[in-house]
């Protein structure tokens, strides 16, 4: 193919299939390539896609009963976790059952297939309907720089040429490492292993066990005993007829504990909490896959050189603060922002940096780098000895005392409180996390 395009996307992710979308719709020409048989097959998520970007790539994407998502969250759960006990903060609220949904749960593979429909749709209406594609099991090789600007791509012998490149690798950012826009290789201590396990129900067992109505849904997240004393968490996310059960473990913390990540979600299996849970449930998949911390040291110092820019979990782009896994919201807006910076470079015809900075204004005025350079404290926070175990055990260790009654007088409530403090921590971190925490949240 000796013909120029507009741009190529490398990687079919959310945030590749989100930036081919606005091109797409913008009458762009573009090639989009993943390396898996489809878009989908190679990625794992937990996953809640959080907030309203999708409905903006998809209107009025709940209307489709068979599209790619599983089920809306309407009910939040934080639950802390000792040996024995489950401490939880719950909210369930009506206010969450409109759309667009302020969360979606997804399964990749079926999700992101149905998201290149979408975008096969778009590209069919376009002016380009012949001359943009998307292509699927091809390996990107290299991105091809002339001058230090990048002009394409390679693939086995193949090059494809374009006036700029979009890289949505995701985490393995192999190729953002080849054209210098990331030095440094990312330390242990900022990457996890995420492993998740899909469990099937019956469809009508499910929603009764979990009191779902219609398409509504759960999301779980569990700090404490789950990870086996290392770095991490653990989620629950209720789909269609399975639920997502998994973990995220530090891997150098993993390492130098030596746990292996299957080791440790047997063992956040084995607490009874979630054996009820799980009772009865068939395993019909198991995946793993790395995924950021959330540090901001991890990210690339520039997102952008000429002619090429990052998206997604290329960048690192991606935030938890103990509340929720925020990466495909982060993926699909940086495609969406990385899309329309090219959509303006081609107005100028201009593809240097001076036009490509661009996308770093818009990212760092969007909610997306905002909430990652104002909760890198939480981040940091949570991943502390004193959040990951002293918490958890306290609270629990509380809730039994709270929530126990014998026939005999009862201590107040303030020195349950007292005792629990003493068993797990001390008033002086106590405060010093207080202290702490009221910064970062
Ligand atoms: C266990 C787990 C749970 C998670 N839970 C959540 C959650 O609940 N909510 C949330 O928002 N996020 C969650 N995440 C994070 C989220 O999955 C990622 O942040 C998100 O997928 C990043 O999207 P992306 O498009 O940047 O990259 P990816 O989704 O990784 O997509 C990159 C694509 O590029 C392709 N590719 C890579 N290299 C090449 C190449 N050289 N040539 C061609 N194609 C290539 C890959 O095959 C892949 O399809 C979770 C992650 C894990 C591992």
């Amino acid at each position: 193919m000796d013909e120029k395009f507009d741009c190529i996307i490398v990687g079919a992710g959310v945030a590749g299939l989100a930036a081919a979308m606005v091109l797409a719709r913008s009458n762009m020409k573009f090639l989009l390539i993943e390396r898996g048989e489809f878009a989908g097959s190679k990625n794992v998520s937990g996953g809640v896609l959080w907030g309203h970007d999708l409905a903006k790539l998809v209107p009025d994407y709940w209307e489709e009963k068979e599209a790619g998502w599983e089920r809306f969250i309407n009910h939040r759960r934080l639950t802390f976790m000792d040996e024995e006990s489950t401490f939880s903060l719950d909210f369930k609220s009506s206010h969450f059952n409109e759309p667009p949904y302020s969360g979606v749960v997804v399964l990749r593979s079926k999700f992101d297939r149905w998201l290149a429909d979408k975008v096969q749709d778009a590209i069919d209406a376009s002016d380009y309907a012949m001359d943009s594609f998307i292509a699927t099991n091809i390996l990107v090789d290299q991105i091809i720089m002339k001058d230090d600007k990048a002009v394409g791509i390679k693939t086995g012998e193949d090059e494809f040429f374009a006036d700029s490149v979009i890289i949505a690798e995701g985490v393995n950012n192999l190729l953002t490492r080849q054209v210098g826009l990331q030095t440094q290789y990312v330390p242990a201590d900022h990457m996890l292993t995420g492993i998740k396990e899909i469990i099937r129900f019956d469809q009508k067992e499910l929603e009764d066990r979990f009191q779902l109505n219609g398409l509504s849904g759960m999301s779980n997240e569990f700090v404490g005993w789950a990870t086996d004393g290392v770095e991490g968490g653990g989620f629950l996310y209720t789909n269609r007829d399975t639920i997502s059960l998994g973990l995220v473990l530090g891997i150098k913390d993993m390492r130098e504990k030596n746990k292996s990540p299957h080791d440790v979600l047997n063992h956040f299996k084995s607490h009874p909490a979630i054996a009820d849970i799980i009772r009865g449930g068939e395993i019909v998949e198991y995946t793993a896959h790395v995924v950021s911390s959330g540090d901001k040291r991890a990210m690339p110092k520039e997102l952008y050189k000429d002619g090429v820019l990052l998206a997604g979990e290329s960048a690192n782009l991606l935030m938890n603060a103990g509340k929720a896994i925020q990466g495909m919201d982060y993926a699909m807006r940086s495609g969406i922002l990385a899309a329309e910076t090219i959509v303006k470079a081609k107005e100028k015809n201009d593809f240097t940096s001076a036009t490509l900075s661009g996308y770093r204004k818009a990212l760092d005025d969007s909610y997306v780098m905002k909430d990652i350079n104002g909760f890198q404290d939480a981040v940091h926070l949570l991943h502390t000895p004193t959040m990951q175990h002293d918490v958890p055990n306290l609270i629990c260790d509380f809730g039994r005392q709270f929530f126990t009654i014998k026939n005999e007088p009862t201590p107040k409530s303030k020195d349950m409180l007292r005792g629990a403090i003493k068993r797990h921590s001390s008033y002086w971190d106590l405060i010093k996390l207080g202290a702490k925490g009221a910064k970062a949240l």
